[in-house]
């Protein structure tokens, strides 16, 4: 304590209060693997993919590769913020808004279950996967955007940051009753 006076110590205790603020709140730190628990899917392309996330919308998303119909689960909790489809682009596509601005999205679904503006908790369904959109075959885009759009660097607590080539399992919610993989087997634009 020599080296501080009782001042320069609490205005230390705050600053450290306000960092652990900070990184607690400055990104979705609950985020887990946007497919139900126990499921294993392969991550087509990562972070700076050279196929196609080059952009600021996507140099940070991944892509799975899932088979169509598979329930697609949101990473964290938040509320249907936009639902679109984007022929050259993202296919059938929702986004949830998650706390301090923070957004995720998911692409090239085959359907999209949720209902704008409703609430989802982590775990629960926004959509079905699909190829439509820029797609070359059935596979989830998903990325952190912030409210323009544009892609943020993240990372999931239960697989970290995914790599190209590699095999992840889910440590989201498992499937349910309520939740099963969809009996369509084509994909529905629009
Ligand atoms: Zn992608």
């Amino acid at each position: 304590m020599s080296a501080f006076t009782r001042w320069e110590f609490a205005f230390l205790i705050l600053f450290l209060l306000w960092m652990q603020w900070e990184t607690a709140f400055a990104s979705p730190s609950n985020m887990k693997a946007p497919w139900p628990g126990g499921l294993t899917y392969r991550c087509n392309q990562g972070n700076n993919g050279s196929f196609s996330h080059d952009t600021p919308q996507s140099i940070y998303a991944w892509d799975f590769g899932m088979p169509l119909g598979t329930p697609v689960v949101a990473a964290d909790s938040g509320t249907v913020y936009q639902i679109g489809y984007k022929a050259n682009g993202y296919g059938n596509y929702i986004v949830l808004k998650h706390q301090n601005d923070f957004f995720s999205i998911y692409g090239h679904l085959s359907e999209v279950t949720g209902q704008l503006r409703a609430f989802i908790h982590q775990g629960s369904m926004v959509g079905f996967s699909g190829s439509t959109g820029n797609s070359t075959g059935p596979h989830l885009h998903f990325s952190m955007i912030d409210a323009k759009g544009f892609s943020l660097p993240s990372q999931f607590c239960d697989i970290g940051i995914p790599k190209e080539g590699n095999f992840y399992t889910s440590a989201n919610y498992p499937l349910s009753q309520r939740i099963q993989f969809h009996k369509k087997t084509q994909p529905k634009p629009g």
